[in-house]
């Protein structure tokens, strides 16, 4: 049975399904037509992922607050935890041990939607092996899955009435998907230096640095943010538009500024009060 296929007997199954979405739609859709154009297919939610993500720095950031004499690797590319996994099986205790924005979300979600199923749609093909993993995630779609999908049931880019996400507020983490956006959100200034910070992204790159590693150190960095994508996951494989990754990166930041400046505290949540019960810390 294909993904979509599965989408499909999802959303006519007896459980409400919620859409968690990762933040780089924006690059390849439009808000908040998205979001009517989610519900119209027959989600009865549609969140961004941007309070799991919130979540993942949080978390990671106690680690490496706690724990200086190593190199940490962030752990939200599934694509750089597998090469980790099967080709440098000594860095798996480098790699952060905390849930990715989409396994974050999806324990948020399980205490505040808990009789719903929850759906991943983002630009990554490897999501759909870490969804495996997390045992609340039923299913990891592409956008091009998505688009697909739309094309199908005839859903166009209609705004109908002025829908928002179901939202767990946060926007400063709606730039996660870029190169560097996990660095640039850590709020890291008290415990480590810019200099001990490396960014970095597309695999050969990252297999220059997995391959560079020495006693459980790179050189003098202690967090090396990567990602297997060139650009981040703004270039990840399952997103759809020809848009150039320059493009792409404005998008991101547009409607970041634009969700700062106009959608403010509409009295949702997203603080750490709402979540404090659940762990979000993950082996490898
Ligand atoms: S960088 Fe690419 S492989 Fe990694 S999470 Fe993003 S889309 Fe997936």
């Amino acid at each position: 049975m294909s993904d979509i296929n599965r989408l499909e007997k999802l959303l006519k199954g007896k459980d409400p399904v919620v859409c968690m979405l990762a933040p780089s739609f924006i690059a390849d859709f439009d808000y908040p037509e998205i979001v009517w154009q989610l519900k119209k297919l027959g989600f009865d939610k549609v969140v961004e992922l941007t309070f799991g993500a919130k979540m993942t720095n949080i978390f990671s950031h106690k680690y490496i607050k706690s724990d200086k004499s190593k190199t940490w690797i962030a752990s939200p590319c599934p694509t750089l935890v597998q090469l980790i996994r099967t080709k440098f099986p000594h860095l798996k205790e480098n790699l952060l041990p905390v849930h990715s924005p989409m396994g974050c979300m999806s324990l948020i979600c399980k205490k505040f939607f808990p009789r719903h199923k929850y759906v991943f749609v983002g630009p990554c093909l490897t999501k759909k092996v870490e969804a495996l993993e997390l045992p609340y995630v039923e299913l990891a779609l592409t956008f091009r899955e998505l688009e697909e999908k739309l094309r199908k049931e005839g859903i166009d880019k209609v705004r109908k009435r002025k829908l928002t996400f179901d939202k767990f507020y946060n926007d400063y983490t709606k730039i996660f998907p870029l190169a560097g956006g996990m660095a640039d959100t850590l709020h890291s200034a008290r415990i480590i230096k810019d200099s001990e910070i490396l960014v970095s992204d597309g695999v050969d790159e990252v297999m220059k640095i997995l391959k560079g590693f020495k006693n459980g150190k790179y050189k003098k960095y202690r967090f090396l943010d990567v990602l297997a994508c060139s650009g981040g996951c703004i270039g990840g494989p399952g997103m759809t538009t020809t848009r150039s990754v320059d493009e792409k990166r404005e998008r991101v930041i547009k409607y970041r500024d634009f969700a700062r400046n106009c959608e403010k505290d509409l009295g949702r949540r997203g603080k750490i009060v709402h979540v404090e019960e659940i762990d979000f810390t993950r082996k490898f």
